[in-house]
């Protein structure tokens, strides 16, 4: 796994950062895997990776194979509990905080950990582009489940089936091979549309459709401010790009615009 603890910053790209996001009014995040790093969550394609560790079947194996299927299960059944006790980290805890105080407006996320509800993110501004692994759902009638309902299945069902018509259960993720949901897309472009300041945490901007939002935000008149550890081919387009780790850019971001507003309340209430 990549080091995640890396707290040098570059002074420079951070004030330009913090000067970007105190003359916006509606900032959207958009996050990866990388801003689940630090909560011990592998990304994709470092090394120990989920990528170089098992490639994840493509819908067609998964739907025309009772082998994959039950290869996929089986695994889920040993890692789930792990990724379910998982806690939000330093980076999810600040959008929280901004959102709190309505500088964000949305953050669109490419995870699946389901560690931006947990930190607070509300419903109506989280969209989860590539679905939840904390829900399961039937392909035949469309019942959801909870995973935790689900996991406790699978120690007598190797492979579960819809408790209601028997169907085929899959994890609410999208996999590959398969089209995002309609209408996660349509919210995700409509926020990169609003945004005046976009913020891609953690991703390597490789995966589309989804790293087609920082392109459509800026050519909507959005500033693009990227903090990752990695370069990305998106890093010309933006305004500034910020290296370091997730958890300490965003924690100081928050911590100064928000250290700023605190004050600003201050002054107008004391008539100062
Ligand atoms: P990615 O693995 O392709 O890229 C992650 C990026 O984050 C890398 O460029 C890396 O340099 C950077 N990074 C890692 N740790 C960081 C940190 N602490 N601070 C800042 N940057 C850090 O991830 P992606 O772009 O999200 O695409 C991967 C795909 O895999 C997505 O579709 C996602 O759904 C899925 N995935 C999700 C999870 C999760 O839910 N946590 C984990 C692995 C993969």
């Amino acid at each position: 796994m990549k080091e995640p603890f890396v707290t040098e910053m570059n002074e420079v790209a951070f004030s330009q950062l913090l000067r970007l996001a105190r003359s916006a009014s509606h900032i959207v995040a958009f996050t990866g895997a990388g801003i689940s790093t630090e909560s011990g969550i592998p990304d994709y394609r470092g090394p120990g990776g989920v990528w170089a560790r098992n490639t994840p079947p493509t819908l067609s194996e998964f739907l025309e194979s009772e082998a994959t299927r039950r290869t996929y299960w089986s695994e889920r059944r040993e890692r789930y509990p792990a990724l379910r006790d998982t806690a939000p980290n330093n980076g999810h805890a600040a959008l929280a905080r901004l959102q709190d105080t309505g500088l964000l407006s949305a953050v669109i996320t490419q995870n699946i950990d389901g560690l931006h509800q947990k930190s607070g993110i509300n419903d109506e501004r989280l969209i989860e582009l590539h679905g939840s692994a904390h829900r399961i759902r039937c392909l035949a009638c469309g019942a959801n489940f909870s995973a935790c309902e689900v996991q406790d299945r699978l120690e007598l069902e190797p492979i579960p089936a819809c408790s209601i018509c028997g169907g085929i259960l899959r994890a609410g993720t999208v996999l590959f091979g398969e089209p995002l949901s309609g209408e996660s897309l349509r919210r995700a472009v409509a926020a990169a549309i609003a945004c005046d300041l976009m913020l891609v945490v953690g991703s390597s901007l490789i995966v589309q459709p989804a790293a087609r939002m920082p392109r459509i935000a800026v050519s909507s008149g959005a500033r693009l401010a990227i903090v990752n550890l990695d370069a990305t081919p998106l890093d010309d387009l933006a305004d500034v790009v910020v290296r370091g780790g997730a958890g300490v850019v965003l924690q100081r971001l928050t911590d100064e615009l928000l250290g700023e507003t605190a004050q600003a309340e201050t002054g107008w209430h004391t008539g100062q």
